[in-house]
């Protein structure tokens, strides 16, 4: 295994590991993966299926999908497997009978599967149910392709520097942190001037305020590139999905929001761009397949192959890019002010998201809502004295579960002005 925290910070240690230093992967690596039969669990099984005998499984998690989850167990031979949904436990030990893959159930069940000794885990279970696994396995210094959001968004401090204390590696999985990843190593961190994320702009790129404020349901699931969850495609939308990878890469790389700017690229060819000193620009490019981030983290600190088209700029021709528009997608400025203010407020601002793109999902409000519902919740978290430093998961989980109750008790309002 590669060596977990390199400094990139001067004396600061960071567990993501800004300099590869080349020492190889072991020849045959363990993996766990934490939400196997979802989205990003099916593009990581994808690449696992493609390279045999380079991988052994060790643990695979759901949450109540035993049917996939057995079948993908069956066929990777796990050693464990595990749902959340403490309900399904007797289907999945009926579903797995006679294979001799250990079985369990619950929350519990799903911190097992992280504490078990794989070399590599993928956290892709989605919301805040990941944190406290994805925690277990920094805990115990293995190397963690990062998917979840949740786990910087609402704990972001606390779970870099457990992360580097026990030694763990954290692989940015999601497209744009994974680009800035790689991006970065040209450079250090006194030469760096910003990063910078890139957008598709969603379906509302040059839709009117007026209409994005009621657009419907339908109109928001029609992403123009990406093919990912109901949830993030919502997020997509209405840009928030960027806030929140703002946030992310805030954590990531110990970034002030200053150094964090967003540039909407509708073609989602350029992932991630770092600016550095003599104004050199590095970026990373590739088709929009969440296979190439996911097979960098993979293989790091080597090259694995891939399983997405390969880019043909070419056939692309053109790429554009645009400044994002703060006022049609409030959101994102949210974003900047929850981060300014820490505390706890980037969980607030998750939080309040959640239930707002829930509301719209359940017809409860308009599309324009969302943002007003994440404002509405995060002035009031604030107006109440709240905001206070996160001391651990319990407590980024009670944060979470306030801010939620909050943004509950602002919907009704929320609703009522956007009819
Ligand atoms: P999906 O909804 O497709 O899959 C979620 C996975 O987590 C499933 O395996 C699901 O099991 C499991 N799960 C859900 N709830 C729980 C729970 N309470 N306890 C344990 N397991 C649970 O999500 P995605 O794969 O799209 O996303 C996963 C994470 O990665 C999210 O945080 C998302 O924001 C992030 N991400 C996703 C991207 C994408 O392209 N999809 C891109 C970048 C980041 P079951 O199938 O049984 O419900």
């Amino acid at each position: 295994m590669a060596s977990a925290a390199v400094s990139w910070f001067g004396d600061e240690m960071n567990a993501v590991p800004l300099r590869n230093n080349k020492t190889s992967a072991a020849a045959v690596r363990s993996v766990t993966v934490l939400g196997a039969t979802g989205s990003i669990g099916d593009s990581t099984m994808d690449l696992l299926r493609a390279a045999p005998g380079r991988y052994t499984v060790e643990a695979l998690t759901a949450n109540g999908n035993v049917e996939a989850l057995a079948k993908l167990a069956r066929e990777f031979g796990a050693r464990f497997a595990a749902v959340a949904d403490a309900s399904k436990l007797s289907a999945l030990r009926e579903a797995l009978a006679g294979t001799g893959i250990e079985t369990g159930a619950g929350e519990g069940a799903i911190i097992e599967a992280a504490q078990r000794p794989a070399d590599w885990v993928m956290a892709a279970v989605s919301g805040a149910a990941g944190l406290k696994p994805a925690l277990a396995a920094a805990d115990r210094g293995a190397s963690i392709a990062l998917a979840n959001k949740e786990c910087l968004v609402c704990a972001g401090d606390f779970f870099m520097q457990r992360a580097a204390k026990a030694g763990a590696c954290i692989l940015p999985a999601d497209s744009e942190h994974n680009a800035l990843f790689q991006a970065l190593a040209s450079g250090n961190r006194d030469e760096l001037v910003r990063v910078i994320i890139t957008a598709s702009g969603g379906p509302f790129r040059t839709w009117k305020a007026a209409d994005i404020e009621k657009a419907t349901l339908a109109q928001a699931l029609k992403h123009p590139n990406w093919s990912m969850g109901q949830k993030i495609t919502i997020d997509s939308a209405s840009m928030m999905n960027k806030g929140l990878e703002v946030i992310e890469a805030s954590y990531l790389f110990a970034l002030s929001p200053d150094e964090i700017d967003v540039l909407v690229h509708p073609q989602s060819i350029v992932h991630g761009m770092v600016e550095f000193s003599d104004y050199s620009v590095m970026a990373q490019l590739g088709t929009p397949d969440m296979r190439t981030p996911i097979a960098h983290c993979l293989g790091w600190p080597d090259r694995i192959k891939g399983r997405a088209a390969p880019l043909d700029l070419a056939k692309i021709g053109q790429l554009t890019f645009e400044a994002p528009d703060y006022v049609r997608f409030p959101g994102l400025k949210l974003a900047y002010d929850a981060l300014r203010a820490g505390n706890g407020a980037t969980t607030v601002y998750n939080a309040a998201n959640e239930i707002a793109v829930a509301a719209f999902i359940g017809e409860k409000i308009r599309f324009g809502a969302i943002a007003q519902l994440v404002e509405a919740t995060l002035n009031g978290w604030i107006r109440a004295g709240n905001l206070a430093p996160l001391t651990g998961a319990d407590d980024a989980i009670a944060v979470d579960h306030d801010a939620r109750k909050m943004a509950m008790t602002l919907l009704p309002q929320i609703a009522l002005k956007a009819s």
